[in-house]
């Protein structure tokens, strides 16, 4: 028998243990026949000897009826609990079918072997207990992963905003600012880029935990990336009076790896030398070594002359949150991930990081990146790995399946420690400006009127400016020609079939594949307001200036030009964010969508130029919109941008 004990998560006062047969030798009584004894009942005799913890004989069962026998015939029986330092921790019972089967000798055997036996069940259950703890820690830590990468995750949208309306202020984009405010809003957008990179940290610590930090292979030069690093770098040591050296080797080879990952492991390492060393400098060797299997690396060796880390403390610091010193690095920030991360992403390219360091002397952090594949990188993966051309960190312009619609994406936030995120953000909008105008050469007009001495001298006048000219005379079929034709713009008479104008033109404005063509209003009746109410891009009055209309067609011409940009997003805050910086780089039209299917169906209708892409939306996401724009023939050439915090 061994001890179980059952609780009452309501009332811990109602916790009771009981006695559970776990063997049975010499019967062929099923083993879950024998009934579980709680350790309080008073008229069961194990429970009582359990409590006495001492062996008891029963020489003739005839006198005992507290014990009901496993054998019907059972004449004697001994019982030993099993104590290990005063607990008991089980009951060894015997049944014999002779009286008075167990003497003297026999108890002291059994006592004997009980002190041994004791011990090996006691040690039995902690194993079990110690497996038990041991599966729900690794569940913790798994579930701690998970909520760190979700939390991170999810922090990092309404950072994206705090990040980006506060550079759009700063900016000006939204109007001039006193001294005061500038200075708040400098600290605000400062501190918002210091908690990403703080978040940033963290989510890539996560992935790493949790093996799902996807590297982006492939062949790089080294020398660009130690020079981004040592601009950043000097910019760290301005203040402090340090030198920052660069030493490359001649004729390196090319570094075969993830470029942007390779760039943050340098600036960990550099941001910590600048972070450490008082006096002095740092230096940045870089330079090619054969390694153990004769593998050709580029080394790179971070050199400081810093306050350096004592040999106790030099192991420690590649754990996870461990920091040598918290007191001076809490004057000095940071989380104590840096490292580790670094060195993880190191050992995932196929690279080592080593450091060696004497205090008060400096520290030497190397690593070493592969020149050529070594990591086994899944099989179909790879394609994409290596086609990944060289745009930058940013903006990995993967070809799409379909050949002909660019996607760019650009990732809403950076990781570290990237202090220009939102910059990077309007650069990669900025580089799709100008977009190539795919219909740029189609000029036409629908006319809608239905006097001919009018229609001919408008035709005259505006196939002199290169319009093409297409008559609508009846209302019946205006509105189906616009909406087919989808011309630049529209000049039209209210007073057209008996006043029939009037609601050709609201309908016009009502349609969702015709509202945004402008319509200059040509006609006797007097009553502008109406029109300009109705949406009227210019209203002009009979008899009229040649020179006015014409004027007025080609200011129209110009803005029915204007690019239509769709933003697909599921945050506001994020919708509000884009609008502002494209209008802040250009004439747009910009049309959103707050959902999947909402931006589906504005596709059909508003015929976009250009795709702004959230991919984590609720319903359908926009790795879904992206699949439907594709495998539609009208969709599939409108380019799309992917913008977003996901980084999948
Ligand atoms: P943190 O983000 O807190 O700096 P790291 O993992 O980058 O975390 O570094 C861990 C610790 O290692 C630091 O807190 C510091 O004590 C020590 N350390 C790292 N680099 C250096 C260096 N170049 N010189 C001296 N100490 C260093």
């Amino acid at each position: 028998y061994t001890p179980v004990t059952y609780e009452d998560t309501l009332n811990k006062q109602n916790n009771y243990q009981t006695l559970k047969a776990v063997a049975l030798v010499g019967s062929e009584s099923p083993l879950d026949e024998l009934e579980e004894v709680r350790l309080d009942n008073p008229d069961n005799l194990i429970s009582l000897v359990a409590s006495n913890k001492q062996p008891f004989i029963v020489s003739s069962l005839a006198d005992e009826n507290r014990y009901i026998p496993v054998h019907a015939d059972t004449q004697s029986l001994a019982m030993v609990p099993l104590v290990f330092s005063n607990q008991l921790v089980g009951m060894i019972i015997l049944e014999d079918d002779r009286p008075n089967a167990f003497g003297y000798e026999v108890l002291q055997l059994l006592l004997a072997m009980s002190g041994s036996l004791s011990a090996v069940v006691q040690s039995a259950q902690l194993r079990e207990e110690l497996q038990k703890s041991n599966q729900q820690l690794m569940e913790l830590d798994r579930l701690k992963s998970d909520f760190l990468a979700n939390m991170s995750h999810e922090l990092r949208t309404p950072l994206n905003s705090i990040i980006g309306f506060s550079r759009v202020m700063l900016k000006g984009i939204d109007g001039p600012l006193t001294e005061m405010q500038e200075q708040d809003l400098t600290t605000i957008y400062n501190s918002g880029q210091h908690l990403l990179y703080l978040i940033n940290e963290i989510l890539d610590q996560a992935k790493i935990a949790a093996e799902k930090l996807d590297l982006k292979f492939g062949y790089f030069e080294i020398k660009p990336v130690v020079e981004g690093v040592k601009s950043i770098g000097i910019g760290l040591v301005k203040d402090k009076n340090l030198d920052l050296n660069v030493e490359l080797a001649n004729n390196l080879p090319k570094a075969y790896g993830d470029e942007f990952r390779t760039r943050q492991i340098l600036l960990n390492l550099v941001s910590n030398a600048a972070k450490f060393t008082h006096q002095g400098g740092i230096t940045i060797r870089v330079y090619p070594v054969t390694n153990a299997h004769g593998k050709t690396m580029i080394k790179i060796d971070v050199i400081d002359t810093g306050i350096g880390i004592s040999e106790k403390d030099l192991p420690l610091i590649f754990q996870p949150f461990r920091q040598v010193d918290s007191s001076l690095t809490r004057t000095q920030g940071g989380t104590g991930l840096g490292l580790p991360i670094a060195k993880s992403l190191t050992e995932l390219q196929g690279g080592e990081m080593t450091a060696s360091s004497v205090e008060h002397r400096g520290s030497i952090f190397s690593i070493t990146v592969p020149t050529e594949p070594t990591v086994d990188i899944p099989q179909e993966d790879k394609p994409q790995m290596l086609a990944v051309p060289k745009t930058g960190p940013l903006v990995d312009n993967k070809e799409p399946a379909t050949k002909s619609m660019p996607v760019a994406k650009v990732e809403k936030t950076d990781t570290k420690p990237n202090r220009e995120t939102t910059t990077t953000e309007v650069t990669a909008i900025r580089a799709t400006t100008p977009m190539p105008k795919v219909m740029q050469t189609k000029r036409q007009i629908v006319l809608i009127e239905d006097n001919k001495d009018m229609v001919d001298q408008f035709r005259r006048a505006l196939q002199r400016e290169g319009f093409e000219v297409v008559v609508a005379d009846h209302p019946a079929y205006a509105e189906a020609m616009v909406s087919n034709l989808r011309p630049t713009l529209i000049i039209m008479d209210v007073n057209f079939a008996d006043g029939q104008g009037w609601q050709v033109l609201k309908s016009l404005k009502d349609r969702d594949d015709t509202f945004d063509i402008p319509v200059i209003v040509v006609t006797l009746n007097s009553d502008s307001q109406r029109a300009y109410q109705l949406g009227a891009h210019t209203f002009i009055q009979r008899p009229y200036m040649p020179d006015d209309l014409i004027k007025a067609v080609l200011k129209a011409e110009q803005e029915s030009n204007t690019e239509r940009i769709l933003i697909i997003d599921d945050d506001p805050a994020s919708i509000r964010l884009l609008t502002q910086l494209l209008n802040q780089n250009g004439a747009y039209r910009v049309f959103y969508a707050e959902n999947g299917t909402d931006g589906i169906s504005m596709v059909a209708r508003r015929r976009p130029d250009l795709i702004i892409l959230d991919l984590r939306m609720p319903g359908k996401d926009g790795f879904a919109v992206l699949e439907e724009l594709r495998s539609n023939p009208e969709t599939v050439n409108i380019p799309v941008i992917v913008v977003t915090v996901n980084s999948t």
